[in-house]
């Protein structure tokens, strides 16, 4: 790394307001000068609590706390680490900066950039880039199901397993060429080796890691759901009451509003941010349409659309119009609310229907969309809405309606449709199951929760080494040009496991990592 600037850094990298301790972190290649000055010539054991004046640079006092020693290379980054333990109020911790920056001022001592102390552990190589990730995925996580994972992808498992797979590819590339470089040696190469169950190997190993890569990702991002229906479906109390049953960690999200109409709720430690949207209908009045145009906006933004109709009359003409409109990429679960005001029979009925469709899961694609209904088969066959609620309990009856997914975003492995999904936001009936599907639409696998965080940039290196490690088995053939696109496309497969844990990283994509971290981290 040509570009590692190797001045000394200093910030406070406790949290912004007054806690009972707030700290104060500097690091650099050599800091026994500078630990010279602030305490007058006392000398700091590495690694050992020294309780001091923190004086100012006219000797008065501005706290006094501990001040803590790591000799490089045996710190966070790798450096000469000095932290200053005083009270944490954020006058005395700006004074603490302040006087750390002046001593330090002849040294080349300045603020570091967000992120810089864990950006020189990764240049140092205390931890690789996942792990570096990890530590600010650690610190946003919002609840304790992410931070498990976080804690787990910075202890270095996630990298455990992309590295494992990176040197099966390099093996198998190894041999390869050297099957090229001596193509007087008639070797059976593929025969030889066992390269095809060797690439066998790599593919479902691939494979499987996607999967949980998926999973790490709903754990870090959340799921962005949007509650879409007409007018007085009852979508505000929906909101209301699941919010007001979330008991988990709820910390706001940078860049979103937490206003009534957005909520972050957690559900079995995902998190979920639902968005409340103006109810939908065709309208004459210009403010009104300016919500519901607002409202389209949320819908395309969705990760999962819940669709809510009033039990009473589901599946009426606007909401068929509704449906219509709905994007076709996006996973929508149809939810008919306000069950309590259907007769006790048929209220019966709707819940009994939803119990069995609990038992017998139907498995179903949804990349392909093989058995799940389409927004066009709705449109065609509006069977699938039922008239009324007396004839939504028969099987073929069904309320989940879900969109084929791309084939180039994974979807989720299997979607499981309840026959029926009635509720109500009043009484707080079935809104456990409600909970349950929409996890379940989304592709959440509960059984197979990620030992770690991942990011879409994984995500998406994951992927596209799976590409070229399938486009490598079209190529497994026995002539030295396939033998030569072979090995080729193992080293792109190989470059991109690489780039997940920062082996070859451009600048740039280090620049913009490190930079939405929080400062002093
Ligand atoms: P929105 O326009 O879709 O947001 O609907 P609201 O949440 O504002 O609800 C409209 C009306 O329906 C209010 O009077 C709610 O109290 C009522 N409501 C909402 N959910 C239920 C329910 O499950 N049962 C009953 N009986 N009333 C409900
Ligand atoms: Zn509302």
């Amino acid at each position: 790394m040509t570009t590692f600037a190797s001045d000394p850094i200093a910030a406070i990298a406790t949290a912004p307001g007054r806690g009972g301790i707030g700290v104060v972190r500097v690091s650099g290649r050599e800091l026994a000068l500078l630990i010279d000055r602030l305490f007058g010539g006392t000398t700091l054991a590495p690694r050992h609590a020294h309780y001091l004046p923190f004086n100012d640079a006219a000797g008065q006092p501005i706290d006094a706390g501990i001040a803590l020693y790591f000799k490089g290379p045996n710190s966070y980054t790798g450096e000469d680490v000095l932290e200053l333990q005083g009270h944490g109020g954020p006058a005395v911790l700006q004074r603490l900066l302040r006087r750390c920056l002046e001593a330090g001022a002849d040294l080349g001592l300045r603020h570091a950039e967000p992120g810089e102390f864990t950006q020189r552990a990764f240049l140092n190589e205390r931890l690789d880039l996942a792990q570096a990730e990890a530590v600010a995925d650690l610190i946003d996580a919002s609840s304790e199901a992410a931070a498990r994972s976080a804690m787990a992808s910075l202890s270095g498992a996630f990298s455990a397993r992309v590295n494992t797979l990176a040197d099966q590819v390099v093996r198998l590339r190894m041999l390869v060429e050297a099957t090229l470089d001596f193509p007087e040696e008639e070797i059976d190469f593929l025969e030889k080796y066992q390269a095809r169950p060797a690439l066998q190997h790599i593919q479902d190993d691939l494979r499987a890691l996607i999967a949980l890569a998926r999973q790490g990702m709903i754990l870090r991002t959340g799921l962005h759901v949007v509650l879409a229906g007409q007018p007085n479906v009852g979508k505000s109390s929906l909101l209301n009451a699941l919010a007001g049953d979330d008991v988990a960690i709820v910390t706001p999200i940078a860049g979103t509003t937490r206003d009534k109409v957005a909520q972050q709720i957690h559900i079995d430690g995902v998190p979920l941010h639902i968005v409340d949207t103006a109810g939908l209908r065709d309208t004459e009045d210009t403010v009104e349409s300016l919500g519901i145009a607002r409202s389209w906006a949320e819908i395309e933004k969705a990760d999962v659309i819940l669709h809510l109709q009033d039990a009473r009359r589901p599946g009426d003409e606007l909401d068929r119009a509704i449906v219509r409109r709905l994007p076709a990429h996006t996973p929508v679960l149809t939810v008919y609310n306000k069950i309590d005001l259907l007769a006790p029979d048929e209220q019966a009925t709707m819940l009994a229907a939803q119990a069995d469709s609990t038992g017998i899961r139907a498995s179903v694609d949804a990349r392909t969309g093989g058995g799940v209904r389409s927004r066009s088969d709705t449109d065609a066959n509006n069977s699938t809405v039922p008239a009324s609620s007396e004839t939504s309990t028969g099987a073929s009856v069904s309320s989940t309606t879900t969109h084929p997914v791309p084939p180039n975003i994974p979807g989720p492995a299997s979607i499981h449709s309840p026959s029926t999904l009635g509720i109500s936001a009043k009484t707080g009936r079935g809104l456990d199951a409600l909970r349950k599907h929409l996890l379940d639409i989304a592709g959440w696998n509960p059984g197979a929760e990620s030992p770690w965080l991942a990011r879409e940039r994984h995500q998406r290196a994951l992927q596209l080494a799976a590409q070229h490690i399938d486009l490598a088995a079209g190529h497994a053939s026995n002539n030295d040009q396939a033998l030569d696109l072979f090995a080729e496309e193992l080293r792109l497969a190989h470059n991109e496991l690489c780039a997940i844990t920062g082996q070859f990283t451009s600048d740039d994509l280090l620049g913009e990592i490190f930079s939405s971290f929080c400062i002093g981290k």
